[in-house]
């Protein structure tokens, strides 16, 4: 299990998210990867600092989320590394934990003419949650519904580029604070990379779901 952080607010994204990745770095990890709002995905096996020279300075938008991968299912390769996405690129996922019922999911959705790209059992979190999504509605709504069809633990945060002003977080057995700023939130999955942020922390419970806009 590795590290998540996310922002949503008013500044650029990227120095929180890239501190935030360097924060959880002692926690061991083999990936790492961002997506910001409207901007899109950049991925790298290897260090964090890998990520960090790759970033062209335009790579900047007021909302992202970003994420260092412990491989549990699928080798610490770039193309399972996370942010993974749903087929139509629309929703994008970061992940701690392990989805166990990935294999009969992914047979499901590949039933239903679903294309994979990873090997992870997060991609499948990532095309359930597309899947929901397509036939309409808010993302907090497909992100609840998909859950309901997974067993296994998850911190995660979910954004898409349809509703690109927010991000839902939700968990189960895996840890996810909310740092609250002013007309900003602060996403991590332990209390480190926000400590330089704000002393306003939210613990998410079990079973609870939050949606994040700047307001
Ligand atoms: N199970 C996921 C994967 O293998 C997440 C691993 C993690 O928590 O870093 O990609």
């Amino acid at each position: 299990m590795c590290g998540i952080v996310g922002y949503i607010g008013k500044k650029n994204a990227t120095p929180f998210l890239m501190e935030g990745l360097r924060a959880l770095e002692y926690r061991g990890y083999d990936s790492a990867g961002i997506y910001l709002s409207g901007r899109g995905v950049m991925k790298r096996a290897g260090k964090v600092e890998k990520l960090a020279t790759a970033l062209p300075e335009e790579f900047r938008a007021t909302a992202g989320i970003a994420h260092t991968r412990w491989a549990t299912h699928g080798p610490p390769i770039e193309r399972n590394a996370h942010p993974h996405s749903d087929a139509s690129g629309t929703v994008w996922i970061v992940h701690n934990g392990i989805v166990e019922n990935h294999a009969e999911l992914r047979d499901a959705l590949a039933k239903e003419g679903v294309a994979f790209s990873s090997d992870t059992d997060t991609e499948v979190l990532a095309q359930l949650i597309g899947n929901y999504y397509a036939k309409g509605g808010l993302l907090e709504k497909a992100v609840s519904r998909a859950l309901r069809d997974v067993r296994g633990t998850y911190g995660i945060a979910v954004m898409s580029e349809r509703e690109p002003d927010k991000i839902v977080v939700a968990r189960l057995g895996s840890p996810l604070l909310l740092g609250i700023g002013s007309h900003e939130y602060y996403i991590a999955s332990d209390a480190t990379p926000l400590l330089s942020r704000t002393r306003k922390v939210v613990y998410l419970e079990d079973g609870e779901l939050a949606v994040l806009t700047k307001d």
